[in-house]
């Protein structure tokens, strides 16, 4: 493509950007347009027994329902309540039914655009999720983990079956539920008020050993006997196989618990550096609960997953479930290190907190879950609650405009993933000090095309098929759209992998221009090379497509690249529904699993991809076309060239399976997806046209002054007198 209209494709783009604001502001106010009728009908089916419905209340924005005089309980949209938004950036806007006891009723959808919901999965799996908060109680636990879905019967915890491939939205649809339901129950409900917050002094501190900090109740301490446990199960503990012996003198469970941002127990536990090791690893407004147990029953089991929820154990404040999520923090680097501290079975640090906040100035309760199986049948319940009261005297109370927010969603997000971020981010350090030195590594022809099938292999199953870091037009949508809302980077880090790759991708389109992402870190552009790898294989022939058809055909991409981000102002739905051109949802997002026509697009496309190289990016990739216009920014040019090429040496350009080399011997940076090829041909001596004609002149030029070394010494031999 000319410059000048690579050029005018960017002004379109920066124009269009500049346009955002009037065709956005268009859409939105057809999204507030709810018939109040509409509403009414809902709500009616979130309270069949309701016989009114009063108005949106001006002190808050809630519909109370009634059955005759009796307050049924409030119905109202989280929009208004919690401005949390959605991953496509907009919120999801949900009617919530809560009953007078803090129960939910049930819940309708407003509005969303999660793109998985949408236009992948379909909507059933988003309202089987919804559907699971009938009738849970804002008293429960509830966890999202499919696996212990048939554990719901445990008191106090509620298991929820999660949406595999859409969990980040299911995390932020549930945390807008919970949120905005735990707001209303505060505002609204008998019960649910909360005591003024308060926060730990913190410049109070005593040092002080193990025996004191239980003395003054700065260590909480509980005990269950093993009798106790009996009465609560009903039966003898040697029915359950499950449990050891107990050891003279041992408890049931042991117990101790300790609020650890309060300096004069933090640093007291975790010693002056633990404590400051843990101080930087904590968000503002982070609050940690330790939590230590010996016993037959410890607090969490052997097998506990560090870093997830607990579902032994549950924290209750106001009568409302507060989030406790161990933080796998408790290592070398951060122990539990008092004077006189003993050993015990289980040790965690956990974060507190999340939607319903916590306040360490309140009581508060730790409960308990028991659940042990007798045999393959039969299975005893009991909970306990252990009274959670912190030592005043450490606190001080604080008005509601002090309190530190709690940490955002991305925070825990982040957390979960570590190992993707990790191992994603080393991928990225390799490509990068591969670019930045391919000058060196690209005389090791072998090295090369071995580290890139290997980084191919790794970028189509673990970075796209496992931790589903594809890249998509439909996040440019997300980024133009947050523009336009006034820029919150918090919508881009609920996805750390995206976000990770995308921060990569972005400068590194102005240093290297677009082809490190399209040659090495695009899922589907990757599995088209493999696909391509097999044709071969399986003595397919290659098409090549005559340069001057190519030349116009590469252009199809960017009016695709233009339509789509222009209905996009128009309408963030219909540009979702487009964006199905890209069939990296139906193959990598969704595993192919899907209604027969994408599976049949995007099987198309690789089967093209099978006779001409990387069809589909090529010529209709519309993400492809947009980082190509960004692209015309870098910084360099970093494919070598020499006089030879393209005149008249045509072998790079025959190599070059995407054909990026012009027939002048020019890279076309554009088309060109840095596959490295032609510069491993380049330093080859023996396939570089180039090199081999100058190692020939100068095999040539050695001979002749060898010759001319035979000669002069010969004449010298002839005229030398005797
Ligand atoms: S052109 Fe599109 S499909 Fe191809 S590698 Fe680039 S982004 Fe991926
Ligand atoms: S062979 Fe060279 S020009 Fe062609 S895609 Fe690879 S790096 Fe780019």
């Amino acid at each position: 493509m000319r410059s000048w209209s690579a050029h005018v494709l960017l002004w379109f783009c920066l124009l269009s950007l500049a346009s955002l604001p009037s065709a956005t502001m268009a859409n939105g106010q057809d999204d507030q347009a709810a018939p109040s009728d509409t509403i009414s009908g809902m709500i009616q089916q979130l309270f069949p027994k309701a016989t009114r419905i009063e108005p949106k209340q001006q002190d808050y924005p809630v519909y109370p329902v009634y059955q005759l005089n009796e307050l049924l309980g409030y119905a109202y949209e989280s929009s208004d309540i919690s401005d949390l938004p959605g991953f496509s950036g907009r919120p999801i806007r949900l009617l919530i039914g809560l009953s007078a006891t803090g129960r939910f009723t049930g819940i309708h959808i407003l509005e969303h655009h999660e793109p998985v919901f949408l236009h992948g999965l379909g909507p059933e799996p988003l309202y089987q999720f919804i559907g699971q908060y009938q009738g849970r109680s804002l008293t429960e636990h509830i966890v999202i983990d499919s696996h212990k879905v048939g554990d719901a019967a445990t008191d106090g915890v509620v298991y929820f079956d999660g949406v595999s491939k859409a969990t980040v939205s299911v995390i932020i649809i549930n945390d807008t539920v919970l949120s905005s339901a735990l707001k209303v129950a505060r505002h609204k409900l008998e019960g649910f008020a909360q005591a003024a917050a308060a926060q730990p002094i913190m410049d109070k501190f005593e040092p002080l050993n193990w025996q004191q900090l239980l003395d003054r109740g700065y260590v909480g301490h509980w005990r269950l006997e093993l009798a106790d446990a009996e009465r609560s199960l009903g039966t003898d503990l040697g029915s359950y196989p499950s449990l050891r012996e107990a050891e003279p003198g041992e408890a049931f469970t042991e117990l101790w618990y300790a609020y650890i941002n309060a300096p004069s127990i933090g640093r007291n536990l975790l010693g002056d550096d633990g404590f400051a090791r843990l101080q930087q690893r904590l968000k503002p407004g982070q609050q940690v609960l330790a939590v230590m147990s010996n016993g037959l029953f410890p607090h969490v089991p052997e097998d506990f997953k560090p870093g997830t929820v607990p579902g032994r154990l549950a924290l209750q404040q106001s009568q409302l479930a507060v989030e406790m999520r161990d933080m796998d923090v408790l290592d070398r680097n951060i122990q539990l290190v008092a004077d006189g501290i003993p050993a015990f079975d289980q040790a965690n640090l956990f974060q507190v907190g999340g939607n319903a906040g916590f306040n360490p100035g309140a009581d508060a309760a730790l409960i308990l879950n028991m659940e042990l199986p007798r045999n393959h049948l039969m299975i005893d319940r009991a909970h306990f609650e252990v009274p959670v009261t912190l030592p005043a005297e450490l606190f001080e109370q604080l008005t509601v405009e002090d309190a530190t927010p709690r940490a955002p969603l991305w925070v825990g997000l982040w957390q979960d993933r570590w190992l993707s971020i990790t191992l994603v981010s080393i991928s990225l350090i390799l490509l990068t000090i591969l670019f930045t030195w391919q000058r060196f590594f690209t005389r090791f022809p072998r090295a090369v095309h071995g580290f890139r099938w290997g980084f191919l292999a790794f970028t189509v199953g673990y970075l796209g098929f496992y931790a589903q870091g594809q890249l998509s037009v439909v996040n440019i949508y997300t980024l133009l759209l947050n523009i336009y809302d006034g820029f919150n980077i918090g919508i881009f880090l609920l996805d750390p992998v995206i976000f990770i790759l995308w921060t990569y991708t972005f400068v590194s389109l102005f240093i290297w221009g677009r082809g490190l992402f399209c040659g090495w870190l695009c899922p589907f552009g990757a599995l088209q090379e493999m696909a391509s790898w097999l044709a071969k294989r399986l003595g397919i022939r290659q098409r090549r497509i005559a340069e001057p058809l190519h030349r116009k055909l590469i252009l199809i991409k960017y009016p695709l690249l233009i339509g789509l981000l222009g209905t996009a102002f128009y309408s963030l739905t219909l540009a979702e529904q487009l964006a199905e051109v890209e069939p990296f949802k139906t193959s990598i997002t969704l595993y192919f699993y899907r209604s027969w026509p994408f599976v049949l697009y995007a099987v198309a496309l690789l089967a093209a991809g099978m006779f001409v190289h990387k069809f589909y990016c090529r010529y209709l990739c519309p993400l492809g076309a947009g980082l190509a216009i960004i692209g015309k920014l870098r910084r360099l040019n970093m494919l070598d060239r020499v006089d030879l090429c393209g005149s008249p040496c045509q072998l790079c350009k025959r190599r070059c399976e995407i054909n990026a080399i012009r027939n002048d011997g020019a890279i076309d940076y554009d088309e060109c997806i840095q596959c490295l090829e032609c510069v491993v041909i380049l330093r080859d001596d023996e396939q570089c046209v180039d090199s081999i004609s100058q190692r020939k002149r100068e095999q040539r030029a050695a001979r002749q002054s060898t010759l001319l070394a035979t000669d002069a010494s010969r004449h010298s031999r002839q005229t030398d007198p005797i």
